[in-house]
């Protein structure tokens, strides 16, 4: 989907590997491609296979730098290599002629992986086996991402009346323009002696408009260079965001290009990294290694510049002009290419304006902190004191209560009252009588278990507990594979109930279930349990999710009733509404507005049916029990149908 750079990069790589034989290819784009809109640079050495693999495709490439306008300095054995979009188009138009392609011209609305993958135009629907997505993700205002700016650029390629461009040097950064609203410079790729593309490029939120870009440049040339002519513009917006985006979950959808975050967020660059990314697609077995694996450290440095040039943007003229200063540009260009080793960043660094970037690392760090602050919470909460001698068999304090049943007015009933947003039960949207009628018919034969057979109710009700916690946090931390949501599903509940046995075994009694009997080798299970729960934050490197495993490492220091009120209500229940509010992109008072009907039901439900003054805390508990595994069946149901026709 889509015919831009990183399709066609792909379907040159494709060629090479000779995957596209005997393959019956869509390529859906709103344009044909025609014209020559951008141009693709990157540095590289030239006995490098992307330089032979593009040799015919390069039109220029200079052996020179120069910042501002000083000395021009050997980049020497790297050369800057120059690709017209239009060759690139071209040559995939002449790649394609040789297959069998269709090439319609019109706009993806959406794809859907159901029975198979499915791709909607407005027209038509096809089938296929796999998609490779280039569609640009909507430029959401900068504003809205933290750290989040833009690069925007408008480039005027003028022919100068006196010849005076210096045509072996590249000038990659002249910062004797204003800086006063971002970051800015000129960009200056000369072509010939009096002919070159010029370029103010900005890194900010505020877009770079034409009218002022060609005050600034008609300034700067006439000012540098003389007279001249335009002969060509070039503009664009590339997102300069500190996350990457997400890869696309759903299986044989490989997002590419932009949209597969190939572009460095510190620089704009993309060209390289869409290259080695179809590299990477084409030598795996059925395209299963879908991106670029990213190295950490450097994705901290880019983040730590984003904070600068959001906050400080004024000092970025100083960094790059630093940076430049006191390393040789090889070391900058590989630096910039995460070629180089870390006690040569380190060097580098300290030769640059270290207090910035010491501020930087703080503001990193609240930034960072805030994601994580749920997570530190519930992990304070276990600390709390509990038991209250006497009060109950449960050691659960009164305090504690009141803070759960808290918890869950404000966000664990209510993350569940949006069940008829998934549309999972009714098509509209609405809570209908009809809507309620088949959400409490999905209640009942839950009930009727409850009564018959108690053991088989309880275990039925973990099976799909397990599943419903380990879906949510799985699409939270961006795992594709069921199967282990559901096994980090058991792992979270079979830990909880292990390490607070007495307790479990008493909701057991007031539910008429016989005891869970203590064995030899539970001490080992518990280990194993929860060495298996570390396991997977370090396999995915998710933070968040290693601090999830800490709190239930932990857990056993507070009652049983606590700890997963916390873990419900903390997390689970916080998630799953992030991700209803993600999707239908409303805001959270709309969203408790909607809710409280259902909510309300579901309280006063609970109230006429399931509690009894007139029996102790363990009795309540035990009924509680009994009308959570009620209705959460169908919200069960429905988050699955949610999560399941979840587009991209
Ligand atoms: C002007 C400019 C110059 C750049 N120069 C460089 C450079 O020198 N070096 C470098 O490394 N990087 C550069 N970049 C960054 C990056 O390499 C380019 O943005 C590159 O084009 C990204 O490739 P892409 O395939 O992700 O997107 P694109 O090339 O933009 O392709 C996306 C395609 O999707 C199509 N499309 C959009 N919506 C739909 C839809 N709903 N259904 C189907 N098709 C759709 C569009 O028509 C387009 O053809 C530049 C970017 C710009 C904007």
């Amino acid at each position: 989907m889509g015919w831009g750079a990183s399709t066609c990069v792909l379907i040159a790589e494709m060629h090479k590997n000779r995957i596209l034989e005997g393959k019956k290819i869509l390529l859906i784009d709103p344009d044909d491609k025609k014209e020559n809109d951008k141009t693709f640079c990157f540095w590289a050495k030239e006995d490098e296979e992307i330089c032979q693999d593009y040799s015919k495709l390069i039109s220029t490439s200079w052996d020179k730098i120069q910042i501002n306008n000083g000395c021009p300095k050997l980049i020497d054995p790297l050369k800057y290599f120059h690709i017209k979009s239009i060759d690139l188009y071209d040559y995939s138009r002449e790649i394609i002629s040789k297959y069998d392609f269709s090439c319609i011209k019109t706009l993806v609305l959406s794809v859907e992986n159901q029975v198979c993958l499915s791709v909607k135009t407005d027209q038509k629907e096809y089938f296929g086996h796999y998609v490779f997505d280039s569609r640009p993700k909507k430029i959401r205002e900068p504003f809205q991402k933290k750290y989040s700016i833009s690069q925007s650029f408008y480039g005027l390629k003028i022919k100068l009346k006196r010849r005076s461009f210096e045509d072996r040097v590249y000038r990659m950064m002249d910062f004797r323009v204003s800086q006063a609203k971002a970051t800015q410079f000129v960009y200056i790729l000369p072509y010939s002696k009096d002919t070159a593309l010029i370029e103010l490029t900005r890194f900010g939120k505020d877009i770079l408009q034409i009218n002022e870009a060609e005050n600034i440049l008609n300034k700067f040339i006439e000012c540098n260079f003389g007279e001249y002519t335009v002969v060509g513009k070039e503009r664009g917006i590339i997102p300069m965001t500190p996350v990457s985006p997400r890869g696309n979950t759903k299986a044989n959808v490989i997002n590419i290009g932009t949209r597969g975050g190939n572009v460095k967020p510190s620089t704009g660059y993309a060209f390289k990294n869409m290259y080695d990314q179809s590299r990477l697609i084409c030598n795996s077995v059925s395209f299963k290694n879908k991106s670029l694996s990213k190295k950490n450290r450097f994705l901290f440095y880019d983040q730590l510049l984003l904070i600068i040039l959001t906050r400080w943007p004024e000092k970025g003229r100083f960094i790059f002009e630093r940076l430049f200063k006191t390393n040789s540009p090889v070391f900058v260009l590989n630096f910039l290419d995460e070629k180089t080793k870390f006690f040569g960043e380190l060097k580098m660094f300290l030769k640059l304006q270290i207090g910035i970037f010491l501020k930087s690392v703080f503001f990193w760090i609240l930034w960072k902190g805030k994601k994580h602050i749920f997570s530190g919470a519930m992990i304070l909460c276990v600390f709390l004191p509990s038991s209250i001698q006497g009060y109950s068999d449960l050691s659960i304090a009164p305090y504690q209560i009141l803070l759960l049943a808290l918890g869950l007015i404000v966000i664990g009933i209510p993350h569940g009252a949006l069940d008829h947003f998934t549309e999972a039960i009714d098509k509209g949207k609405k809570i209908t009588i009809k809507f309620v009628a088949r959400y409490l018919a999905l209640m009942i034969p839950i009930f009727l278990i409850w009564l018959w057979q108690p053991s088989l109710a309880l275990i039925v009700f973990l099976l799909y507990s397990a599943w419903h916690f380990g879906q949510t946090d799985a699409k939270q931390w961006g795992v594709e594979s069921k199967a282990i949501g559901f096994i980090w599903g058991a792992i979270l509940l079979s830990y909880l109930f292990i390490t607070h046995l007495n307790e479990f075994n008493i909701i057991l009694s007031a539910l008429k279930i016989p005891p869970f009997e203590n064995f030899q080798g539970i001490r080992g299970l518990r280990y194993l349990i929860i060495v298996l729960g570390f396991i997977f934050p370090l396999i995915f490197r998710r933070f968040e999710w290693f601090l999830v495993v800490v709190f239930l490492l932990l857990s056993q220091y507070t009652n049983l009733i606590f700890s997963f009120g916390i873990y419900f209500v903390l997390h689970h229940s916080r998630i799953g509404w992030h991700h209803l509010k993600r999707k239908l992109q409303v805001s959270h008072s709309y969203m408790f507005k909607k809710a409280l009907p259902f909510n309300l039901g579901a309280i006063a439900l609970f109230c006429f049916f399931f509690v009894n003054i007139e029996s102790g805390v363990k009795e309540n508990i035990a009924y509680f029990f009994v009308f959570l595994s009620c209705v959460s069946f169908p919200h069960v149901l429905c988050m699955n149908a949610f999560y399941s026709k979840q587009a991209e």
